[in-house]
């Protein structure tokens, strides 16, 4: 075993965005820092096979159904063809300049990037193995943990090339495929069937519970699946998967109700497996240190150090599995371990699905507030009142926005339209600020946008709607 004890304040584990984000933060900061990546590439599960190759393909995808379904409405002739290569290739271009982008970012910020697969030797020393078989142990003062996650198999259903497949498969599919079978009616399995539908596949979803979203207000919900369906996309809710057998054709997957009863076999060419994600610590000697992990495998608690000089970052550990969760854990984690105020609040991390249209939200669900016995009023604003998105043919869908009862402070916004995912960052300020919907409501906002319709609806909770 080769030894170079270089010093380091912090080796981080996991170049994803919450291991790249502190390697920034802790270059900026002065710290001398090391981020071990085994990947080929930095960024991560995010850049690499996650947010950005699905947002690229979304992008795409929603681009061919409007070229072929919508334009002519407005006065475009087009026929478009699918040329899904290009389509690959122009996402697997744009994951490339992103990936070389956080490469860049750490030059300028002075983060040496370990290229291999960490593992935790004891405090302060990490052990390094390359590509090659070569190990090296380098020491530091803090390490931050942030190996991120990986899919959750489905008990019983084994992965299969091609066949049965998880969102890392569904991003890379070489033929749209006839009828793809999705297992999750979560994020994923919204946001990659959307796109297969919208190349041409028959899209059936096979969701454990009745609703979908996985945990999004239920009067969103409700309206989302009916927006989904009508796209086209079929849904089995309350439905179990109990088998799968895979055949030359494609896969027979048996599902039950999920309350029990007659089973039956649904046939499809392809399955994607999307019933969430788990935290990925393999290899990493974490045991030896005496860290724990859950039952479900998280790291640790919401406070971000696990140990003395050990800390967790990002999807490893608690709290929402989102890219930007994993950037504030990463801030907040550097500047404690800078001697800085660092704190995240997990209340106020804003969750979006990239769909058309899109849902965004933050902040409680009437759902929450009722089982925490808080008193609230509600506005509520459509989309179809909206002058913008009716001039623009997106009138789907609202904006909901919850305040308390007695005080005003806004406790939740919901959002189901037209960029939902760009518009929700203003609820996000005011609630960071603590602010009232009549802060929201008497903000000017300008005319024609679609925000609009966030501050009618911030009107609505004290009822003076000016537009509906
Ligand atoms: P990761 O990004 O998983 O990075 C961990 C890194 O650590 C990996 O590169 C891994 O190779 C490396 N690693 C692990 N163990 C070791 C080791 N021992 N040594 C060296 N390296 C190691 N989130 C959003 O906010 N918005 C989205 O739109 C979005 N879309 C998504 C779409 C898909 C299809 C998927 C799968 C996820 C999506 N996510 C999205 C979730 C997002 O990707 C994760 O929340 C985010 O990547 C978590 O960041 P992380 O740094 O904690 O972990
Ligand atoms: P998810 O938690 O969003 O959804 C999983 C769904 O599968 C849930 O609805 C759950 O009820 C269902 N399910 C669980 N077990 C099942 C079973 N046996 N049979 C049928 N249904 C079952 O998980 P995901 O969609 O796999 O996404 C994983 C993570 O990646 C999420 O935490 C998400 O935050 C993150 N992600 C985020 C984005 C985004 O921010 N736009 C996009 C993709 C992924």
């Amino acid at each position: 075993m080769a030894d170079a004890a270089t010093a380091y304040d912090v080796i981080i584990i996991g170049g994803g965005p919450g291991g790249y984000n502190a390697a920034i933060r802790a270059g900026q900061l002065g710290l001398k820092v090391a981020c071990v990546e085994a990947r080929n590439t930095l960024g991560g599960t995010c850049l690499n096979v996650g947010c950005m190759p699905s947002k690229a393909l979304l992008h795409a995808s929603e681009l061919y159904e409007l070229a072929g379904k919508e334009f002519a409405k407005i006065g475009i002739d087009a026929t478009p063809s699918l040329n899904l290569g290009q389509m690959q290739t122009a996402k697997a271009d744009s994951v490339d300049q992103l990936t070389k982008g956080i490469e860049f970012l750490f030059k300028k910020n002075k983060v040496d990037w370990l290229k291999g697969r960490g593992r935790i030797l004891a405090k302060g020393q990490v052990e390094v193995t390359a590509a090659d078989g070569t190990k090296t142990v380098y020491g530091c003062k803090d390490i931050v943990i942030a190996t991120g996650s990986e899919p959750t198999p489905l008990p019983g259903v084994a992965f299969e090339e091609g066949k049965v497949i998880d969102s890392t498969g569904a991003l890379s599919l070489a033929k749209v495929p006839e009828h793809l079978i999705v297992v999750g009616a979560g994020v994923i399995g919204l946001e990659l069937g959307s796109v297969w539908r919208r190349l041409g596949a028959r899209v059936t979803v096979v969701e454990f519970l009745d609703a979908v979203g996985a945990g999004m207000d239920a009067e969103v919900a409700t309206a989302f699946q009916r927006a989904l369906t009508k796209q086209g996309m079929a849904f089995k809710m309350g439905t179990k998967v109990t088998g799968a057998k895979v055949t030359d054709a494609g896969v027979e997957l048996t599902i039950e109700p999920a309350a029990g009863g007659a089973s039956e076999t649904l046939t499809g060419d392809v399955v994607l497996v999307a019933i969430g994600r788990r935290p990925y610590t393999d290899g990493l000697g974490i045991e030896a240190l005496g860290v724990e992990t859950d039952k479900r495998g998280f790291i640790g608690n919401d406070h971000l150090k696990v140990a003395d000089g050990i800390w967790v970052i990002g999807d490893v550990t608690h709290g929402p599995m989102l890219a930007h969760k994993a950037e504030e854990d990463a801030v907040a984690a550097i500047e404690l371990i800078a001697g800085q105020p660092g704190h995240v609040d997990y209340a106020l991390v804003p969750s979006v699905i990239y769909t058309s249209p899109e849902v965004a939200w933050i902040g409680r669900t009437e759902a929450q507030l009722n089982e925490a016995g808080v008193a609230f009023k509600k506005g509520k604003f459509p989309f179809s009142a909206n002058s913008r998105a009716k001039i623009n043919h997106e009138t789907e869908g609202f904006v909901k926005v919850l305040a308390d009862a007695t005080t005003d402070r806004v406790l939740g916004v919901h959002i189901f339209g037209p960029e939902a995912g760009e518009m929700i960052h203003e609820a996000c300020v005011l609630m960071a600020f603590g602010g009232a919907s009549e802060d929201l409501a008497r903000i000017c906002h300008a005319h024609p946008t679609r925000s609009e319709a966030v501050r009618q609806a911030a009107m609505g909770v004290d009822g003076w709607i000016m537009q509906a």
